[in-house]
């Protein structure tokens, strides 16, 4: 009798043991690992220090330079200036995507927080001299959330005039052109390579890889890059349009 008792005993560890444990909790997964990466990880936040930290040592150098026309810094906003990743997080455990709607739900409260770095930076360019434009591809109709969300960090030039938002065309080029035609324009800061150059638009893996192999001098001096896994040209690229993500990302990643 006894040792039947202890075998019951046992068998009710053994299977307690190896049993899961039970969650009413959705797995984190996807784009939620990246925004928990970019909103917990101190790497994160030295990889944003030490983008910034450059870029302020480039301006200290170009500011005893002399130049023909007036300088200006052209900068993107989400994931560069503001982030965006409760946005992400939450959509993400949502099990949900992104969404033009959710996106402007979340704009609209400008309550972004700032990235690692970032506020000092500009300023400190405003106070050498540099004239600052944010190109966006925020809507129109983010216009007035988004001024104010810089505004509360107090952002140099976060006004009408140096706020260059999207009319539908993701393309920055006509907008950077538009700018060049006042401004020498001496620094690009983006989290996406859309942000610096035409050359990065709407390419493949392949040809994004090559022409940043074929720029990689302007990194780090003209173009400053910061990180986000969280979305991007990168992943967009990666899955072809109406292809099922699941399946394209699974073909393009490597095991061995
Ligand atoms: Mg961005």
């Amino acid at each position: 009798m006894r040792y039947c008792y202890l075998l019951v005993v046992m068998v009710f560890f053994a299977c307690k043991s190896t049993q899961p444990v039970a969650t009413s909790q959705p797995s984190i997964g996807g784009p939620a690992w990246a925004a928990l990466w970019q909103q917990r990880a101190a790497e994160y936040r030295a990889l944003c220090f030490q983008a910034y930290q450059l870029a302020g040592e480039r301006v200290e150098v170009m500011s005893h330079q002399q130049t023909l026309r007036p300088r200006a810094i052209v900068t993107d906003i989400d994931e560069t200036v503001l982030d965006n990743s409760p946005y992400t997080a939450k959509t993400t455990l949502e099990g949900k995507t992104w969404s033009q709607a959710t996106w402007e739900e979340w704009t609209s409260k400008a309550a972004c927080d700032t990235v690692p770095g970032a506020p000092s930076f500009f300023k400190y360019a405003a106070e050498k001299g540099f004239t600052i434009y944010y190109v966006t591809n925020r809507l129109e109709n983010e216009r007035a959330a988004t001024l104010k969300n810089l505004q509360r960090y107090n952002f140099p030039f976060a006004d009408n005039e140096h706020l260059i938002l999207s009319n539908g065309n993701s393309n920055k080029e006509e907008r950077r052109d538009a700018i060049a035609k006042k401004y020498e324009i001496a620094m690009l800061v983006g989290d996406n390579l859309g942000d610096f150059s035409e050359d990065f638009y709407r390419k493949t893996p392949a040809e994004r890889n090559a022409a940043v192999e074929r720029l990689h001098e302007l990194f780090g001096t003209r173009f400053i890059m910061l990180p986000n896994a969280m979305y991007g040209d990168w992943l967009s690229a990666l899955v072809p349009k109406g292809a099922n993500a699941d399946s394209a990302l699974r073909k393009a990643i490597r095991t061995e």
